[in-house]
C-alpha cells in the first residue's frame, strides 16, 4: 500500500490480527491506533469502525489528524476515536489499544480497581483503575478514561473492556496483554480465596531489586555464550520491574 502512513496502517492491521489470535479481540469489538512519526506526528492510523479484526487489512485502517479530520482510507474511523486521540494529546503516547478482552472485561464487571497481586503489574503503573461506566463512543467515556489513565499504562472500563497505551505500538500491545493476564490471574486466584495484594513496601522492594540486579536483562552466564530471555524483559527490550 502506498500513501500517507502506509506502514503504520499495515502495522495496525497486523496488531489487530495478533490480538484477535490471542483472544483479546472478538469479531468487530476493539480498536487500535498508532501515531505517525516525524513530519507525520500530527496524524494517526486507526482501525475503521465495523472491521472484523481477525482478518482486517491495511485498507480498513483509516488515517485522521489529531483533531479527528479524515485524511485517508475508505472507511470511517472507530467510534472510540475521541478516546484514542485524547491519549495522544494528553499523554504524548505512540499507540493505543482498546479491547473487550474476556478476562479484563470480567474483572471490570466486578472490581473497582485491580490491585497489584503480581509485581509485573508495576509495568502498568501499579493498581489498574476501573473507570465508571459511560456509553461507548461518548465524550463522557473518553474524558473519564483519560482522567483515570493519569500515571497508568492501562485502565479497565466498567462493564465494557480495557484500554492500554504506550510509547510504541509494541508496548501498547504488551500492556493490553499484560492487563489481560493479570485479570486472569486475579480471577483464578479468587476461586481459592481473596487474592493478597502486594503492599507498597513490597512493591518498592521489587523496584529496588530490579534496579540493583538489572533484572530482566539477558546476560551471559559464566563461561557460556550469551543467551536466554530475561524473565522481566519484553520483546521490545523494555525492563519488566
Ligand atoms: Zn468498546
Amino acid at each position: 500500500m502506498n500513501g500517507v502512513l502506509a506502514a503504520e496502517r499495515a502495522q495496525v492491521a497486523s496488531a489487530c490480527v495478533r490480538l484477535a489470535a490471542a483472544g483479546l479481540f472478538i469479531g468487530t469489538a476493539g480498536n487500535v491506533s498508532v501515531r505517525g512519526a516525524g513530519e507525520h506526528a500530527e496524524l494517526v492510523a486507526v482501525t475503521a469502525t465495523g472491521a472484523v479484526l481477525a482478518d482486517i487489512t491495511a485498507d480498513e485502517v483509516s488515517v485522521v489528524t489529531l483533531d479527528g479530520a479524515h485524511v485517508a482510507g475508505d472507511f470511517a474511523a472507530t467510534s472510540e476515536l475521541e478516546l484514542h486521540l485524547g491519549v495522544y494529546r494528553r499523554f504524548g503516547s505512540g499507540a493505543a489499544v482498546h479491547t473487550h478482552a474476556p478476562k479484563s472485561t470480567a474483572a471490570a464487571c466486578v472490581l473497582d480497581e485491580l490491585p497489584v497481586i503480581h509485581y509485573q503489574q508495576l509495568l502498568l503503573g501499579g493498581a489498574t483503575p476501573v473507570i465508571e461506566f459511560h456509553a461507548f463512543g461518548t465524550h463522557d467515556l473518553a474524558e473519564a478514561v483519560l482522567r483515570g489513565l493519569a500515571g497508568k499504562q492501562a485502565a479497565l472500563l466498567a462493564n465494557h473492556g480495557s484500554v492500554a497505551h504506550g510509547p510504541t505500538l509494541g508496548a501498547a500491545i504488551e500492556h493490553a496483554l499484560l492487563l489481560e493476564w493479570a485479570c486472569g490471574l486475579y480471577l483464578d486466584a479468587s476461586r481459592l480465596g481473596t487474592p493478597r495484594a502486594l503492599t507498597e513496601q513490597q512493591q518498592l522492594a521489587v523496584v529496588q531489586a530490579a534496579l540493583k540486579r538489572g533484572y530482566g536483562r539477558t546476560k551471559p552466564s559464566a563461561g557460556s555464550q550469551p543467551k536466554g530471555i530475561g524473565l522481566l524483559r519484553d520483546r521490545h527490550g523494555r525492563a519488566r520491574a
